[in-house]
């Protein structure tokens, strides 16, 4: 027999499955702290659930993590992982520390359908949708390792983004219900603020989100103009820039912040001219006649074998930004220390991401091999 793994579970999903069980309501708020709150996942460590509901539980569900291919732990602090998805699929977690916060970056999706031009997971195409649970279970891992690990009896992880691998509105039956385990004060209790949903602009889901479940918006924007942004990101025939921004726009009200983030990562002579800095803000600054309330965060382009794309040089990314921040637009530039960025959010690793090499991974890893720890470097934000 197959049984449910709670960490599909939203309250409200969990709350439903326990009066299914013929369970009080306050039962699913138990075992949702539990699971969320405390890392549990044998229900032998419940100990103020009944007895006899202790001893139905594993006749019918479970609580299961994802398989950890690999961990790798940089000095200064970083941790990735690559969680096995099952069929030769693998999906990375960053976990990124800064003075006052700890973000983790989390996949929804094993590959991407939308296939931009400069992301290693849209060139390894689309495999399938994670679940829920699947998404949960890396910040359920992430955040129960890291207390142990930091010995910490208290939260960890301040922000999550979902800026992994996958465009999480193109799944957004299993993203809504994560987004809810996040934000509940049972579960992880992050504020709407403090988790982003980067997208590179699937604008019905955008405004569903924003009826559903509000929370801070990035949007991939790339280009200041449709011809440019459809050879970048194929998603922009079916919806440019025009609908994208209005549907920025019909956000807003209901968002926790009052701007939208737009990403934009710098391609050496594809994006980044002066022009394009005056059309961005020709466009930003005038959409809808009153523009739209934003910051700009510019991404150095990491490379990856292939792409035929280069990074802009420091200084045209330097002199984009000035021109974006003195035209009115607070922009910040995301810094890179080293060369090695494999762990910057947005761009993880394609090698390790490479479907055939986790597969690999996976073989390796069941025939005992030790696995390669590689020293990642992070990028951190900075003010231009
Ligand atoms: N699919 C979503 C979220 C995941 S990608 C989206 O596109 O927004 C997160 C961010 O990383 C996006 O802004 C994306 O455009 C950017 N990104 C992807 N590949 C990159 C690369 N090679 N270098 C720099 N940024 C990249
Ligand atoms: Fe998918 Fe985002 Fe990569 Fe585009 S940038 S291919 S939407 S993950």
């Amino acid at each position: 027999m197959t049984t449910v793994n709670l960490l599909d579970f939203d309250l409200e999903g969990l709350t439903a499955f326990c009066e299914r069980l013929g369970e009080k309501r306050f039962r699913a708020v138990q075992l949702f702290r539990w699971i969320h709150q405390k890392g549990a996942s044998s229900f032998d460590q419940m100990t103020d659930l009944a007895r006899s509901l202790r001893e139905k539980l594993p006749g019918v569900c479970h609580v299961t993590a994802l398989p950890v291919l690999s961990r790798q732990d940089s000095a200064d602090g970083t941790i990735k992982w690559l969680f096995d998805v099952g069929g030769g699929n693998a999906v990375e977690t960053v976990f990124i520390p800064e003075d006052d916060r700890g973000t983790l970056c989390v996949s929804s999706q094993a590959g991407c359908a939308v296939g931009c031009r400069f992301c290693s997971t849209g060139h390894q195409g689309f495999s399938r949708n994670l679940t829920a649970g699947e998404i949960v279970a890396q910040l359920w891992h992430a955040e129960h390792f890291l207390r142990q690990h930091l010995c910490k009896s208290e939260r960890v992880i301040t922000n999550v983004v979902m800026m992994g691998m996958g465009e999480p509105l193109q799944n957004y039956n299993a993203l809504v219900p994560a987004l809810r385990v996040m934000l509940s004060d049972h579960g992880y209790g992050l504020s709407r603020r403090r988790v982003t949903v980067s997208t590179s602009g699937v604008v019905p889901m955008m405004d569903r989100l924003g009826q559903d479940c509000p929370v801070a918006l990035a949007v991939s924007l790339h280009a200041p103009n449709d011809v440019l942004r459809e050879s970048l990101v194929p998603l922009n025939r079916k919806y440019p820039l025009a609908e994208l921004l209005d549907a920025c726009l019909r956000y807003l009200p209901s968002a926790p912040r009052d701007f939208i983030t737009f990403e934009y990562c710098m391609l050496d002579g594809v994006n980044d001219q002066p022009e394009h800095a005056r059309q961005l803000l020709t466009l930003l600054k005038g959409h809808g006649g009153r523009g739209v309330p934003c910051k700009i965060n510019l991404i150095p382009f990491n490379p990856f074998p292939d792409s035929g794309l280069h990074c802009s040089p420091r200084a045209v990314v330097l002199q984009f930004g000035k021109m974006l921040n003195d035209g009115g637009i607070v922009t910040t530039v995301r810094k890179t220390r080293g060369d090695d960025i494999d762990a910057a959010c947005g761009q993880l690793a394609g090698d390790v991401l490479d479907r055939t090499n986790a597969a690999n991974r996976l073989a390796e890893r069941r025939r005992g091999a030790a696995q390669p720890i590689r020293i990642v470097k992070i990028s951190k934000e900075g003010q231009v």
